[in-house]
């Protein structure tokens, strides 16, 4: 089966670059996200209606190392980092 990467809300690819490849917690998700499908990260943040904190999104190598966008509003100290690494062994 193919996935479907299409964000839902404007339709773009979020499987095109890097900067729509994120978790948020489940919280976050289960109240503004799509469940199974996409969404780019503008349009989650419209979705949110606020600007994103470092509590939105959840540790993982997406949000800390693979999203410049994320990265930047997380901003993982190296003892964030090093943790996170340890947690996949
Ligand atoms: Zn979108």
């Amino acid at each position: 089966m193919k996935r479907d990467y299409i964000c839902r809300d404007c339709g773009i690819d979020t499987n095109k670059g890097k900067d729509n490849f994120y978790g948020v917690t489940e919280e976050l998700w289960n109240k503004y996200g799509v469940g199974k499908g996409m969404l780019c990260l503008s349009c989650f943040k419209k979705r949110l209606g606020r600007e994103f904190t470092k509590e939105d999104f959840v540790p993982c190598v997406l949000n800390y190392k693979v999203n410049p966008v994320v990265k930047s509003i997380v901003k993982p100290t190296e003892q964030e980092i090093k943790a996170l690494f340890q947690s996949y062994k």
